[in-house]
């Protein structure tokens, strides 16, 4: 089989400009076996062909903006580009050098172990986008694995990917689905019990894949030269607004890291998503969520929640614990750069504007949650603040709760509510809970004061039922990737059907939407999904 397609055909609009490789250092060995790599950003490396690839989804959304036209479904080549077994003209592959901590530990060289970058795409907008494959074979960086994906972790990433970039979330995004037609080994709970699972590739797309790991390790390394120009790269490609790296602008950069990266959590917060691995490795340099592993959505609201297994006993990835993990994680960054920017008062200051910039904007953003005017006053940040506890006072779905408070019949016009008109609004909430005849009377009558509390706000600043209820539906999804729906899907492609991926994905293209058809989807997580592997617990195996 050719594995090289210099077709003009649907292929051609597709406009490769690899930058990357073109300005960075790369690893002059172009053996593919397993090494410390020093001195470089990048080892160039194939991917491993596959023996049948076949397509099980595809972000129609994603491909037109890279240009793409063509039918997915029916052209074969789709697949055997991104199964990893052809290569594009203008495609130059290779796998990125970084480091990271990783559960608060500095683990050392880490870099893309089966991920493998085909090349950076100038779409017609001329936006710069970076095509990867992830589970495509070894790399000179995966140590003791394998370089595989199993379709189950390749399904999850494939539709949260999509998932949160129509929430709003900065993020990562993902074109294809491809299964390989080949079996991989996994323990998924590392406990002596390794099973045979179908491997699959997802082509990510992004502006950047650099992560705070690939600064760490130049500097850990004291590799101050190619450091330096690692940070002028990023910041001519992906920071291009800033201008011309100086001493200044690095700076200027440093401070937009941190002010994405708080932006991104505070999205994070607002869909009631949780990474579960934020280690630095896994840290965007452009703020953009980034490989989705052992992630989990809220159900009911538990700050302390998190669905890493691995992270069952320290809680360090948990939802609450979110924003100052990503202090913690920039302040690493922050090291990391120091040697070579020098400046440390600089850096601190950076610092400290994120958490400044945290807590400033998720106040406005639980205040936009409840329909409360943008520069929400003191008075409504705290009210919006004080419903998080009013959550946990019962079990609560967070996603359910916050739209059935957006259709709960407040009726700010009336100074007082009825006893009759209080049941139907307390009625509606009712939605959200997972044992309504469990929740105590002491929790409804402290839901009942919030809410007095919150319809004076409403009453005075006169915002009506229809204003309050278009403008929470805007912020707070209807349709999340609630964890058994992922399993679901996976469960039914293992066995061969791939049709509820493309369903998910078609519904979590509109989150906010009430798609009443898909009713079912937006339904609270069923009990034979509590404490079921995949749904609620999740290990880092994928
Ligand atoms: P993660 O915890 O998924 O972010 O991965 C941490 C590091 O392990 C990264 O360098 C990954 O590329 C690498 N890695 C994870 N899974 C594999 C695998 N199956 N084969 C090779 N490398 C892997
Ligand atoms: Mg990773």
């Amino acid at each position: 089989m050719k594995d090289q397609i210099t077709s003009e055909s649907a292929w051609a609009s597709l406009q490769f400009d690899n930058r990357f490789t073109r300005c960075l250092p790369g690893d002059p060995q172009p053996e593919n076996f397993r090494r410390q790599v020093r001195g470089a950003c990048y080892s160039r490396v194939r991917p491993t062909p596959v023996v049948a690839p076949q397509l099980l989804g595809w972000s129609a959304d994603m491909a037109a903006r890279l240009g793409l036209t063509l039918d997915p479904f029916t052209n074969p080549e789709v697949a055997e580009v991104f199964g990893g077994n052809r290569l594009l003209d203008g495609m130059d592959p290779f796998a990125m050098c970084y480091g990271g901590h990783q559960f608060g530990n500095w683990a050392g060289q880490l870099g893309d172990g089966r991920a493998i970058n085909l090349g950076e795409v100038v779409a017609p907008d001329r936006q710069r986008w970076m095509l990867q494959l992830k589970g495509a074979g070894p790399t000179p960086y995966s140590r003791t694995a394998d370089g595989l994906a199993v379709l189950r972790s390749s399904v999850r990433e494939f539709l949260c990917s999509e998932a949160m970039f129509y929430l709003g979330v900065p993020t990562t995004r993902a074109l294809s689905l491809v299964s390989t037609g080949q079996l991989v080994t996994r323990d998924m709970f590392y406990d002596g019990n390794p099973k045979q699972e179908p491997g699959a590739v997802v082509c990510r797309v992004a502006p950047t894949f650099t992560r705070f790991g690939n600064f760490q390790l130049l500097a850990a390394r004291k590799d101050l030269d190619v450091l330096q120009q690692l940070i002028d790269h990023t910041i001519l490609t992906d920071f291009p607004h800033l201008g011309v790296p100086t001493e200044a602008i690095r700076l200027q950069w440093f401070q937009e890291v941190c002010e994405r990266t708080a932006e991104m959590i505070v999205h994070w917060m607002r869909v009631g998503f949780v990474h579960g691995v934020m280690n630095t490795d896994n840290m965007s340099i452009a703020g953009l969520t980034i490989d989705y592993g052992p992630y989990g959505w809220l159900e009911d609201f538990d700050p302390s929640w998190t669905p890493n297994t691995t992270d069952a006993a320290g809680r360090r990835y948990c939802y609450g614990e979110q924003p100052s993990v990503g202090l913690w994680n920039l302040v690493q960054l922050a090291n990391a750069l120091f040697p070579v920017m020098q400046d440390a008062s600089g850096l601190q200051k950076a610092i400290d504007a994120y958490t400044t910039r945290f807590n400033d904007d998720c106040n406005q953003m639980l205040a936009a949650k409840l329909g409360l005017p943008a520069q929400a006053d003191a008075a409504a940040i705290e009210l919006a603040g004080e419903l998080p506890e009013r959550l946990q006072d019962a079990e609560t779905d967070m996603t359910i709760f916050y739209r059935a408070l957006a259709r709960a019949p407040l009726l700010p016009q009336q100074a007082e509510l009825t006893g009759e008109q209080w049941a139907v609004a307390l009625d509606t909430l009712q939605d959200a809970w997972y044992t309504p005849d469990k929740v105590s009377p002491d929790a409804k009558a402290q839901l009942q004061q919030w809410l007095s509390r919150y319809r004076q706000i409403l009453h005075t600043q006169q915002i009506s039922d229809d204003v309050r209820q278009q403008r929470m539906n805007s912020v707070n999804p209807k349709y999340v990737l609630r964890n058994y729906l992922a399993q679901l899907a996976i469960e039914r492609a293992e066995q061969g059907d791939p049709g509820l991926i493309q369903e998910l994905l078609d519904v979590l293209q509109r989150p906010f939407d009430e798609q009443p058809e898909k009713e079912h989807l937006a339904k609270k997580r069923p009990e034979w999904a509590r404490d079921q592997p995949g749904c609620s617990m999740l290990s880092c195996s994928s």
